[in-house]
């Protein structure tokens, strides 16, 4: 069915349609099943809806949302996981399914005491290097824009982790919508669930606990040890600690244990008046409340590398997403409603191994102090209390200093700095060219009401650890089980999740699909 926008939300319009159009009564139609539902703004804003009608006919109870009931594992054998974002977590509830008892230890708090850092942060007052916008219960992903898509449909059940996020909460619209997402005010309830399904089945979570060490007995994992000393033992752990734990590739290397440096994509943040995206992709001055905020989504070469748009927030916000002082990292969120006045979204161009010629004494390192050093010196530029350099967009173009800067969603506050200082100059060049060809794409984007933050730098993490891909266990260490993001193995919230699962299942001996070739953009 084509619906107009304000039709798109209502049950009963549905039903409407969908008796015109097949020319049947409306009392014939005894339920609409939507399966998937997308915006259309290629000429007027229309949505579509594919669902399944029953005439004559009731429906029979969607199992989809229907909350599974997860056994008591308390007497079951333990899995240690390491780190509770959605690659530990959505790890921990597939390993109940399968009988054993997930003892899952958090750096960060809890995901409501978490809350309390991250407006200190927003603040610009302090931030806790085991409690921000990375660490803590829920992992990177849930002070976010909660985006689901994912290019990895077919490997993994990307449908579980969407029913499983409704169970525990999210609305049901995110099973048919194109481009799900969830929102930050939403996410943390969901992650509470979560936990609560894991406790109730006899799963065990410590907070304030960063595992700073492996217990190791001839090239097997037995346990780990946390910062202070306290020992947890078991025969499985799964590290699924992010691409923000610099700590943990430390500790790997010091156990002797191979990772290796990895591509990664490195740029800014840009921010629109969402209006103007708005006015440009719906080509309308007022969207009205019906139109969801809009979106775009860029890529083109410059250069022989790929630049692209990353997590793009419509009617978001820029928030500090570094996990220690000296660092200055930009990333981006928004709400259920996405309704500030704002978009924002990463521009980054892709790092390759060349770039961090400069840095190979450091080993598997060099691409993580390419990342470390951007950070750093954007950290300097800002004035030290997470004030982001930024620049207009046009004059970041034409190579000159702002004298002032828009007005921006980021409440620690922009300090105008050259990029140039910042960046390094392959990745300034290809911006100029890039925000030329997106341009080309959406007539008005290159504009100096547009700000740049900078840095993007945790897109992916620049480091791989090592991991079979048949026992999915590291080759040197039997029984540990790098995951998700931090290990190089997925990126963003629902392909982080099905790593996770992924893990879970080769743990229970069971078949699982194949590890995504490439990482995933959301
Ligand atoms: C601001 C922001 C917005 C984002 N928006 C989106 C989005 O809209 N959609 C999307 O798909 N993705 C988004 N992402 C990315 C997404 O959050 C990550 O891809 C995803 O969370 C990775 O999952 P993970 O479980 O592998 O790791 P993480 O989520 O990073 O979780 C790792 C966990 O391990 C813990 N940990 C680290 N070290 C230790 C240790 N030594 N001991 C114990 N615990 C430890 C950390 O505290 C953390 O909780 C966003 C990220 C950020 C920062």
């Amino acid at each position: 069915m084509k619906l107009n926008p304000a039709d798109a939300g209502d049950p009963v319009r549905w039903k409407h349609h969908a008796a015109s159009l097949l020319g049947v009564p409306k009392g014939r139609i005894y339920h609409i099943q939507p399966l998937k539902r997308s915006l259309d703004a290629r000429q007027k804003v229309v949505f579509r809806l594919k669902a399944e009608i029953y005439i004559g006919e009731h429906y029979p109870q969607d199992e989809r949302i229907i909350k599974r009931s997860y056994p008591d594992v308390s007497h079951r054998p333990p899995v240690i996981i390491v780190g509770a974002g959605p690659a530990g977590l959505f790890a921990a509830l597939t390993l109940i399914g399968n009988g054993f008892r997930p003892v899952i230890l958090e750096r960060g708090k809890d995901v409501k005491s978490r809350k309390y850092d991250i407006s200190l942060l927003n603040r610009g007052e302090r931030l806790n290097g085991d409690s921000n916008y990375c660490f803590g219960e829920g992992g990177a992903g849930t002070y976010s824009d909660g985006k689901l898509y994912t290019r990895s449909t077919k490997r993994g059940d990307v449908a579980s982790v969407l029913r499983t996020l409704v169970e525990h909460g999210a609305s049901d619209d995110i099973l048919i919508d194109a481009h799900a997402h969830i929102g930050t005010d939403k996410l943390p309830n969901i992650i509470a669930s979560i936990r609560r399904t894991i406790l109730e089945s006899g799963g065990e979570f410590y907070f304030n606990c960063r595992v700073s060490g492996l217990i190791t007995a001839r090239g097997k994992i037995k346990g780990v040890i946390d910062q202070n000393g306290q020992e947890f033992m078991a025969p499985h752990v799964i590290l699924a600690t992010g691409h923000s734990a610099r700590d943990v590739y430390q500790m790997l290397m010091d156990h002797g244990l191979l990772i290796e440096a990895k591509p990664f994509a490195l740029g800014v943040r840009i921010e629109h008046p969402q209006q103007l995206i708005d006015s440009i992709q719906y080509r309308m001055p007022d969207r009205g409340e019906h139109i969801p905020a809009a979106s775009y989504s860029l890529v083109t070469q410059a250069a022989g590398r790929g630049v692209f748009s990353f997590c793009m927030c419509p009617g978001g916000t820029i928030v500090p997403a570094a996990t220690a002082e000296g660092e200055m990292v930009v990333n981006g969120m928004s709400n259920s409603k996405r309704n500030s006045a704002y978009a924002n979204s990463g521009i980054v161009v892709a790092v390759e191994e060349s770039d961090w010629h400069s840095y190979m004494d450091d080993g598997p390192f060099a691409a993580l102090r390419l990342q470390q050093e951007t950070e750093s010196k954007a950290w300097s530029a800002g004035g030290t209390s997470f004030g982001s350099p930024a620049q207009r967009m046009v004059d970041f173009m034409n190579d000159t200093f702002s004298n002032t800067l828009p007005v921006c969603s980021y409440h620690p506050g922009l300090v105008s700095v050259e990029l140039k200082e910042i960046l390094p100059a392959f990745v300034t060049d290809r911006l100029r060219v890039a925000f030329e060809a997106f341009d080309r794409k959406m007539k008005g984007y290159l504009t100096n009401e547009a700000v740049l933050t900078a840095v993007e730098s945790r897109t992916s993490s620049p480091v791989r650890i090592f991991r079979d891909e048949k026992s999915l266990m590291h080759p040197q260490m039997k029984g540990l089980y790098p995951c998700g993001e931090g290990a190089g193995y997925a990126g963003g919230i629902v392909s982080s999740a099905m790593d996770g699962q992924r893990v879970a299942l080769a743990i229970a001996g069971k078949s699982f699909a194949p590890v995504p070739g490439t990482e995933d953009k959301y």
